[in-house]
């Protein structure tokens, strides 16, 4: 900590790991308060799947859309104001279509599927889509290799986007797990970003499927513990604003909350926020070991995006400088 106290806040590096929905909206207000050279955006490609033959990596391209303001903010995937000419002319030939992309959503993976195919990282491929919808922040997914999400359910084992859009996440999970169980790779940029950061972030994902693949890749748990590390809790008043983060804790045994979500990450985690509507948890979290502080945390648009992310830098600033920014 000491090496921090001798930095200005202007030079401190933050990394933040980021899921779809959720990370994107904390990764927003963060990119509108920190500049490039100070914040990384780490993303989640274990959703990632192909689709017609095409590349499609939903979680960084939740994160691409909000940040370029793409989004569709409604429905909290794809494009705003999209088409679905493309999926009536596949349902019209048969062809099985339970996986919605929208028409101006097909440029983005018909592009990163050209680029990818060019001889190009998925970690390059991700820079050139974000330079090209104008994202100035480096946004990084967490690996260049495939790292596929797998729920061991009571419909056997599924793949991540047959549980979540297909089956609309009904299965009950047993288990999650990674590639087969091999371990997998994180992008030495991802590496190189979390080995410099002076604050990582865990924005408000889904733990178990946004977080989670991204923490279980070779060396980044333990460089964590290394590091500085606050989170958001994804879970305000016992449910999940949006997705199966409630359900999947219900399914694994323990009771939602946003202190079960402070117990998850406590081996590395030093500083949690609660919503500001879930104080009465503090006194339970503050036991677990942590410093933890009550902000209003629901992000609809990009000014609560801006507040939260303000309080959160604001509190890592003073809790380990004693000064004030
Ligand atoms: P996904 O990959 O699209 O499912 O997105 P994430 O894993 O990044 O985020 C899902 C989580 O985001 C859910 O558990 C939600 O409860 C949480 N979430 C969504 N919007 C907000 C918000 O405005 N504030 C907070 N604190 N959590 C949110
Ligand atoms: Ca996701």
């Amino acid at each position: 900590m000491n090496e921090i106290k001798r930095k200005s806040a202007d030079q401190l590096n933050y990394v933040a790991l980021a899921g779809g929905v959720g990370g994107a909206k904390l990764a927003h207000g963060l990119a509108a308060l920190l500049p490039p050279e100070q914040l990384t955006i780490v993303v989640n490609t274990g959703d990632d799947m192909q689709y017609m033959g095409l590349q499609v990596c939903p979680d960084v391209d939740t994160v691409l859309y909000t940040l370029s303001g793409w989004a569709n903010t409604q429905s909290g995937w794809g494009v705003a104001g999209d088409t679905f000419n493309n999926l009536g002319a596949l349902a019209a030939l048969d062809v099985d279509h339970w996986f919605r992309i929208g028409d101006k959503d097909l440029a983005t993976h018909m592009l990163r599927t050209l680029l990818l195919e060019s001889g190009l990282t998925l970690t390059q491929v991700t820079a050139e889509l974000a330079r090209r919808m104008g994202i100035a922040h480096p946004i990084l997914p967490m690996s260049d290799a495939p790292y596929p999400t797998l729920l061991e359910t009571n419909q056997g084992v599924l793949d991540f986007q047959v549980y979540f859009v297909k089956n609309h996440c009904e299965p009950v999970i047993k288990r999650i797990f990674w590639n087969d169980g091999k371990e997998g790779q994180a992008s030495p940029q991802v590496m190189l970003a979390l080995n410099e950061a002076d604050c990582v972030i865990l924005c408000p994902s889904n733990p178990f499927v946004s977080i989670d693949p991204i923490l279980s890749l070779k060396g980044v748990r333990d460089l964590l513990r290394e590091r500085f590390c606050m989170a958001l809790s994804p879970i305000i008043q016992g449910k999940a604003l949006k997705g199966p983060a409630a359900k999947m804790f219900s399914e694994l045994g323990v009771v939602p909350s946003a202190h079960a979500v402070a117990d998850y990450y406590k081996d590395f985690v030093s500083l949690f926020f609660v919503d500001e509507l879930d104080q009465a948890e503090m006194a339970a979290i503050a036991e677990l070991d942590m410093a933890v502080e009550a902000i209003p945390s629901i992000m609809p648009t990009l000014k609560e995006r801006k507040q939260t992310a303000s309080l959160m830098l604001d509190s890592f600033f003073q809790h380990f400088t004693g000064v004030s920014t």
